[in-house]
């Protein structure tokens, strides 16, 4: 029988934000190069696609393998409604703050794309906001403290951490969201912090306020400050959740929910896409009216954030409510296990070492290696001590 499962070799990426050593420290993987390692992505994205191990042909690009036999690869229901594996799976170790951002809908996607594409805004003219038609939702599963902003806070508390600091150009805006304490004043709220002309003084004035503030969210603006000293996202943390996430939680973003990673390493998955609306500490375009039309203002609490885990047997799965990817973690033991095969999957292994095989094939995969399970593997076994992190669909 043919080769059905390959080990990978997976591209790394080195945007500044990232981490020098995370992954290196966590993984062993080590950074040849002075830059930052910020993530590495195991799947079949152009802009970094992995490298199978093949017995008989050697190094072979995953998305080649899985061109040249999409049934057996991906299955028939994936192949009928993606064409493509339909997720990117990515190790991630940020030291600094990525820029706050939603995602839109796919319908939004849709029609965003088409409408630049009419437009004949070249698909890598740094003011295009939609790259491809679909949408990106995302898990972020913590490997080590991960600390994120995401969704907003209650209007109360958004009242309250304005009042703290009192810069005298937000207190009339701030007095018409007390007056109607509704999530559409909110967004008039956001929309006009983002449209002053004055945001470099408005950002000195809270800096000074909170020079002597020594408290949650401040801390968090002071950090981010010293990475984005002018930028109009540190007043960020007065109006989304700042969460620190613990190894082993996880957090799902739909479509529409303001987020920024601002610390740690952690593992994400996602759907395959690159539209990315932002709202501040970047260099990148903002395109305020867009970013707007793409965002929920309803504030969700602290404690609803996470992504609450089922536990089965040796398993702990991730529920996510939509179809372009799974995510589970599976913990192994000196024991045979049966893992059958309804998807694509790929593996990572987070800790120890644990041997996959099939009929006719075997490889171990040690602590920061992975490998991809084609479908037509149909079902494989693994054992020894250590944990999987998988991603499918
Ligand atoms: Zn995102």
């Amino acid at each position: 029988m043919s080769q059905t499962i390959w080990k990978l070799d997976n591209t790394t990426k080195h945007y500044d934000w990232g981490s020098i050593d995370g992954i290196t420290n966590l993984f062993g993987i080590p950074n040849p190069t002075p830059e930052p390692m910020a993530e590495i992505w195991m799947g079949t994205h152009p802009m970094g696609c992995s490298i199978a191990i093949d017995n008989k042909h050697g190094k072979v690009r995953l998305d080649k393998l899985i061109q040249d036999n999409p049934l057996q690869m991906l299955g028939n229901k994936t192949f009928q409604n993606f064409g493509s594996l339909p997720f990117l799976f990515k190790i991630l170790s940020a030291k600094k703050a990525l820029s706050i951002q939603v995602h839109p809908t796919i319908e939004n996607a849709k029609v965003g794309f088409e409408k630049e594409n009419q437009l004949g805004i070249a698909i890598d003219a740094p003011n295009r906001n939609y790259k491809d038609p679909n949408h990106k939702p995302e898990l972020i599963y913590a490997l080590t403290s991960f600390k994120a902003m995401r969704s907003f806070r209650s209007i109360d508390e958004i009242i309250t951490l304005f009042d703290q600091i009192a810069i005298p150009d937000l207190i009339y805006p701030i007095s018409q969201l007390k007056n109607n304490r509704h999530s559409e004043l909110l967004k008039h709220f956001f929309e006009y912090l983002l449209s002053l002309p004055t945001k470099t003084s408005l950002v000195k004035q809270l800096l000074m306020k909170i020079c002597t503030f020594n408290e949650e969210p401040y801390l968090t603006i002071k950090t981010l400050a010293n990475d984005y000293p002018d930028d109009i996202g540190l007043f960020m943390p007065l109006l989304l959740n700042v969460i620190e996430l613990k190894p082993g939680q996880a957090m799902f973003l739909c479509a529409r929910t303001p987020h920024a990673y601002l610390s740690g390493t952690g593992l994400e998955i996602m759907a395959n896409s690159d539209n990315v609306l932002r709202a501040g500490l970047t260099n990148k375009y903002i395109d305020s009216i867009e970013l707007i039309n793409n965002t929920d203002f309803d504030s969700i609490p602290l404690n609803q954030l996470l992504t609450k885990p089922i536990v089965n047997g040796n398993k702990i799965d991730f529920p996510i409510p939509v179809n372009d990817f799974k995510f589970e973690i599976i913990k192994s033991d000196e024991n045979l296990h049966n893992e059958r095969v309804d998807s694509a999957q790929i593996l990572l292994c987070l800790d120890g070492k644990i041997s996959l095989s099939t009929k006719s094939q075997s490889l171990t995969l040690q602590k920061g290696e992975s490998a991809f399970i084609s479908y037509q593997t149909k079902i494989y076994h693994y054992q020894g001590r250590g944990v999987l992190a998988k991603a499918f669909n």
